[in-house]
Order: C-alpha cells, then structure tokens, then sequence
C-alpha cells in the first residue's frame, strides 16, 4: 500500500518537509496539516514593525503546495496518539500516518514570565510570531509621543531567531531616529552574549549613536514580571516603564509536541539529528524551531533544511536503506537600517547526538557600505528563494 506521511505545521520546516516528501518520492500519501490559509513569515516582519516593509509582502498562501498533489487540510491538529497512528482534527475528524512529522514551530510560555499571559500579549505584544502581534507593536510605535521609551525584553536561550530581537532594536530605532528623535530604546536581556554581538554594536555605535541602551543579564536585565496596566517592566534591579512594551517571554515547542509526547521537560523535542526521529515516541519525527538540534540556530533557513533532510531520512528508511548522517545549511541575515546588513553562514553536521557547526562564516565588523548595502540585498534574496521553495 502506499505510505501515508502526514506533517503538522505549515511553516519553513512543514512546507519544505511535505514538498521533498512528494520530489523524492511522488507516490507517496502527503498530508500538510496547517489551521491558517495564509502563512505570515516572521522574517523581515522586523521592516514591518519599522514601518519598512508592506505586511502583505509577508503573507503567502498554499495554493503552490496543494497543486504539488499534497493534501493542505486547513485545521489545527489537537490530538495524537502515537500507538494508534491517528491525529485528531479540530472538527472532530481522524487521520491515519504510517509517519508523522512534528513542524508546529514555538508556543510563547505564558506560565514564565509573572504577569504576562495571553491577555497581557494584547497589550505588551511579543510580535515572536508573525500577524496581528507584529500590527499592534507597529500601531503601538506609530502612536507613541516623541520621548518615550521603547522597553524590549529578551528572554535567556534557546529563542527562535537569536539574533532578531537586536535586529528590531536597530530597525526600531531607525524608525524613531527619523520621526521621534528624542526617543530612546531599552534592551533588557536575559542572556550576557549574544549572536554578531561586535557587528551590532559596531552599528548601533555608527547609526544610532545613544538611541539603544542594553542592560545585560549580569547588570540585572532579566525581566522577572510585568504589569500590562502600568507597562511596567520589573527586573531583579528595578522597575521600568514602557511607552511601548515588547515582551518576548521564553518559548517552547509548540502545543501539539507536547500532546504527541515529543516534548521533554525543557519543553522542546529531542530527536536524533541523523533522522530526526523523536527519542520520545516511536515513527513521530520532529524539525524546525520546536527540535533540539544543538548548535544550529532556529531560524527559517535551519527548519526548510531540517524538513529537506527529514523527508530523505523518511523515504530512505520506507525503502529499508540506512540513513545518510546530513548536512545542513544556515543562513542568517541581519538588517539594521535599509541597505545595512550582515549575516552568519553556517554549515551543521550531527555530532555527540546533537547538530554542531562544521563551519562557520559572519560578516566581519569592519566593511564598506558597499559590503553592507550587498548584504542587504542578499537577504531580501534569501527572502524570496525561501519563501518560494516554501510556498512558490
Ligand atoms: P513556523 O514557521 O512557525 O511554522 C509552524 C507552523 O505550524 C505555523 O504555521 C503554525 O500555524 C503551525 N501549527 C502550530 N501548531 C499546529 C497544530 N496544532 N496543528 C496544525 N498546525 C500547527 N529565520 C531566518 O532564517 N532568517 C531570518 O531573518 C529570521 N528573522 C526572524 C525575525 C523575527 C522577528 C522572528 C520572530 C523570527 C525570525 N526567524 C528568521 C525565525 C523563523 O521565523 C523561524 O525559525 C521559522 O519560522 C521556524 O520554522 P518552523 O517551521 O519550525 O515554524
């Protein structure tokens, strides 16, 4: 009989995963279980937020991917039982997989952070997914006075996209910088280091000289509680009060993980890096931001490469041959005002049970413009090559 795979989440690693499946093998059975008919990318959803960028221009439908011969079922997944092989549909139906690929991507931990729950999200937005969250920290920036502070609160490793809250720190201050000069931006982190750290403080020194100030882990920036009504921040050193709040609290895979019984106590999935098969349940397989997969960022680039490697590893191992151990490409691109990027280029090979870096490349501090204006260009490159393998 032909094989049924089915694959929850329509996202960069989903996508990318569903349609290998059906290249690398077209008589295999697809499913792509997705609750949204529109996909909005969080990749340059920072230009959105600046007032840069069109929000449609993040949008993207799966019309491409249905015409792929893969079955978009446009419902949100809300069981799974791993010893049956049926997932449960949110209008009460049930699929059969012979394997079931895991992609939900991240759920914000509203448990984490004192105060801040869904509700608080509505008024301290964490914008860490894309849609109306990106909108309304847009909308909140828009309607704020000249003078006030802008307070984003980054959360300890491991975050979807580690270098992005600095990336929307730049790009916001690029924003205020041209119409409410006198504001300022208040990074306070849960983590001391961070990713292309010297590029972004080499930039902001360049750009924005003044406008962001950081308050790292050791100097008290963890952010331990929030008040919506007040927008005050509460770190273990005081009290701050936000004209605009950006709350990103701790993440977590996404819920489904947890209702398969994918996810460990961390909250993410651990998997072996050669297949991607959970560890915790058997023929469920686990990519993108929701797997631990060691020293590969999550990004948008990791999860298409995991979701190609993936979809190998299943139809390799559905023709009974052993698994090749991947290799994975990430690309990371970072753009602190128009025309000013750089990037992290890496290579991930699996190592000790986990993804380490065979090789990595970051832009070097000191460049040209030239350099930095080709690197801005490169990502809106990269933008388009991937969002059009995803849903071109
Ligand atoms: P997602 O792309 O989030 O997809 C998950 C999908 O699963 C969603 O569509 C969701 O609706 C669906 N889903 C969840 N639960 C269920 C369920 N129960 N049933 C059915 N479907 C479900 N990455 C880069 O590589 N480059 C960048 O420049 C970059 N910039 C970023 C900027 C920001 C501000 C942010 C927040 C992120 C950025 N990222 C970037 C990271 C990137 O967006 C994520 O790493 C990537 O989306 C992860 O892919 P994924 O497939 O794991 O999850």
């Amino acid at each position: 009989a032909t094989a049924r795979v089915a694959v929850i989440g329509g996202g960069f690693g989903g996508t990318a995963c569903a349609r290998a499946l059906r290249r690398l093998d077209p008589k295999l059975q697809v499913t792509l279980i997705e609750p949204n008919r529109i996909f909005t990318a969080c990749p340059l959803s920072n230009e959105v937020i600046a007032g840069l960028r069109e929000f449609s221009a993040q949008q993207f439908s799966y019309d491409k991917v249905a015409a792929d011969g893969i079955v978009v079922a446009a419902q949100a997944a809300t069981k799974v039982d791993a010893a049956a092989r049926t997932i449960g549909l949110a209008d009460g139906s049930t699929l059969s997989y012979d394997r079931l690929v895991l992609a939900p991507g991240i759920e914000m931990r509203f448990d984490a952070l004192s105060g801040y729950d869904e509700a608080a999200s509505a008024k301290m937005p964490h914008a860490w997914t894309a849609g109306e969250q990106t909108l309304l920290l847009r909308r909140q920036l828009e309607a704020m006075d000249d003078g006030g502070v802008v307070v984003i609160a980054v959360p300890a490793a491991p975050l979807r996209c580690p270098p992005a809250p600095y990336e929307r720190a730049s790009l916001i201050a690029h924003y205020l910088k041209a119409r409410k000069p006198r504001s300022k931006i208040l990074v306070l982190d849960a983590k001391d280091n961070y990713s292309q750290q010297k590029l972004f403080e080499h930039a902001w020194a360049e750009l924005y000289p003044g406008m962001i100030e950081r308050i790292a882990l050791s100097q008290g920036g963890r952010v331990t509680a929030v008040n919506p009504a007040s927008n005050e921040i509460v770190t273990d050193f005081g009290n701050y009060t936000a004209a605009v709040a950006n709350v990103i609290p701790p993440q977590r895979a996404g819920r489904i993980a947890a209702i398969a019984g994918a996810a460990d106590r961390t909250g993410w999935c651990p998997i072996d890096p050669v297949t991607f098969a959970s560890k915790l349940v058997p023929n469920i397989h686990v990519i993108g931001d929701a797997a631990i997969a060691g020293g590969i960022p999550k990004s948008a680039s990791a999860a298409a490469a995991q979701g190609r490697a993936c979809a190998a590893a299943i139809v390799g191992a559905l023709a009974g041959k052993p698994p090749e151990p991947p290799r994975l490409d990430g690309a990371c691109y970072n753009t602190v005002a128009p025309g000013y990027a750089f990037s992290l280029k890496g290579i991930y090979q699996p190592k000790d049970d986990l993804y380490a870096e065979a090789e990595v490349t970051t832009s070097p501090v000191e460049a040209s413009r030239e350099v930095r204006q080709r690197e801005a260009d490169e990502a809106l490159a990269w933008f388009n090559a991937i969002t059009g393998d995803a849903f071109g």
